[in-house]
């Protein structure tokens, strides 16, 4: 239950040369995948095509052996949590911003939900907390803060494919590795991907996919990646 195959994907957002070219990937479901490389790889792209935002120009993308163009969007979307880098709240309260999308989630759907995740304690410590209003004329979150209220909001969904899209990327060392802990934790049980542009965010990956320009220059896990340099 959720693996994750790409069969030498190729995509390209228009005409011109391809963004990504044979793109090949499988992971096995409650597997972690990585995948590194500097900005504009393409890292994000494989995101997108895999909440199929786009189709594949080449090649094909299996949830549980189920090409991808013949699933309905939302059912990917249903199967598919996304962490993003930069979570912009709304100018609501903590209780509304952790459960939107979910609008049939009660207030005690969200405190058992929270509770489970164990992110309860961090909601309870902010100033009444559910209720608390943030965004431009509430409370101002930090960005550990902000990220962590978007952590909540996708774990609530319980999905079975988690996508970390550069989650912890824009958080100083401390908070990063805080949060990293919490995410390992979370993601326990579900299909990870990864996304980071520093090899040191994704130790315990089952597989790092090393991308440059739109493709795959070296694989394996974390000490061999290392010892390559
Ligand atoms: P990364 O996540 O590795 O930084 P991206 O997947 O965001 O890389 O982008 C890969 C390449 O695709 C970049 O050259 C970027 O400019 C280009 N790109 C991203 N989004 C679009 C888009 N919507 N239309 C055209 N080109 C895009
Ligand atoms: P939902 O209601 O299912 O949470 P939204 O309609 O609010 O979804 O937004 C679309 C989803 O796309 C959000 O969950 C958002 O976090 C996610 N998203 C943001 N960046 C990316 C990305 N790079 N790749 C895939 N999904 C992304």
């Amino acid at each position: 239950e959720g693996r994750v195959r790409f069969r030498d994907v190729e995509f390209g957002y228009g005409p011109e040369r391809p963004i990504l070219r044979g793109v090949d990937f499988d992971v096995a479901g409650g597997g972690t995948l990585a995948v590194v490389g500097p900005s504009g790889a393409g890292k994000s792209t494989i995101a997108r095509l895999l909440f199929r935002f786009y189709d594949v120009t080449g090649g094909a993308i299996e949830i549980d052996g189920q090409d991808l163009r013949g699933v309905q969007q939302t059912s990917i979307r249903a199967a598919i949590g996304v962490v993003p880098q930069d979570t912009v709240l709304f100018n609501d309260t903590i209780g509304y911003n952790i459960a939107y999308g979910a609008e049939k989630a009660s207030r005690d759907d969200v405190e058992r939900a929270a509770r489970a995740a164990r992110i309860h304690d961090f909601i309870m410590t902010l100033p009444e907390g559910y209720d608390t209003m943030v965004g431009e004329r509430g409370l101002k979150l930090s960005g550990g803060e902000k990220q962590r209220v978007a952590i909540a909001r996708t774990i609530l969904k319980d999905p079975p494919i988690l996508i970390l899209d550069e989650a912890t990327s824009a958080l100083d060392t401390g908070t990063e590795r805080e949060i990293q802990a919490e995410l390992r934790r979370l993601g326990q049980g579900r299909t990870v991907l990864m996304i980071a542009h520093r090899l040191s965010t994704v130790v315990d990956a089952d597989e790092i996919v090393v991308l440059e320009a739109g493709r795959v220059v070296e694989r394996g896990r974390h000490e061999r990646l290392l010892a390559l340099g």
